[in-house]
């Protein structure tokens, strides 16, 4: 069967924007499996003649911080679970937060194939927004804007080669 990438990381920084820039309108549907809350929607893609299944996460917004952690920290752990290749996003304008640091040790644990989204650079004369998130330790973060619909063929030629 497909490949699957998985798109994580903390609520509003446009996940779900990317996911629907990625699947175009092929949304997936999904047998609901007995027990398991579905906080997760699946769709289909094809970059470089290559077929995979994307998961956005993150469909359930809880208020105060430590849900919010919480729910991130369940968000990762299942995409670790099912993933091939997981799309960690993060966003230029609020840079780099505890919870993205709280996400990407998740990550790294797993030993999955990790590729750093940076959205929110919408203004490519100022890319030097991205550079901070090197740090994280997963390579070369992808500049991308899902407002603009920017940057998503380099963050899919990243993805796929890894899959
Ligand atoms: P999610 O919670 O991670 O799924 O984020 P959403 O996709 O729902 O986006 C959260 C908010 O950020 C929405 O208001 C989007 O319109 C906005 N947004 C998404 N992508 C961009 C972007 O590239 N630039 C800007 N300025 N806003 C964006
Ligand atoms: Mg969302």
């Amino acid at each position: 069967s497909r490949p699957v990438v998985a798109i994580v990381g903390r609520p509003n920084v446009g996940k779900s924007t990317i996911f629907n820039r990625i699947i175009g309108d092929r949304l997936a549907i999904v047998e609901d499996k007995p027990g398991i809350t579905r906080d997760r929607i699946y769709g289909t893609a094809e970059w470089n003649g290559i077929p995979f299944s994307v998961i956005d996460t993150g469909g359930i917004e809880i208020d105060g911080e430590d849900a919010i952690l919480k729910s991130i920290r369940m968000q990762a752990e299942l995409a670790i679970e099912e993933a091939d290749v997981i799309v960690f996003m993060c966003e230029a304008k609020s840079g780099l937060t505890n919870a993205d640091e709280e996400v990407a040790q998740i990550l790294f644990r797993s030993g999955k194939p990790v590729v750093v989204a940076v959205n929110k650079v919408d203004n490519l004369s100022r890319m030097d927004e991205i550079y901070e998130f090197y740090s994280l330790g997963f390579g070369d973060p992808i500049a991308m804007s899902g407002s603009h619909g920017t940057g998503v063929g380099d963050l899919l030629d990243a993805v796929t080669v890894l899959l």
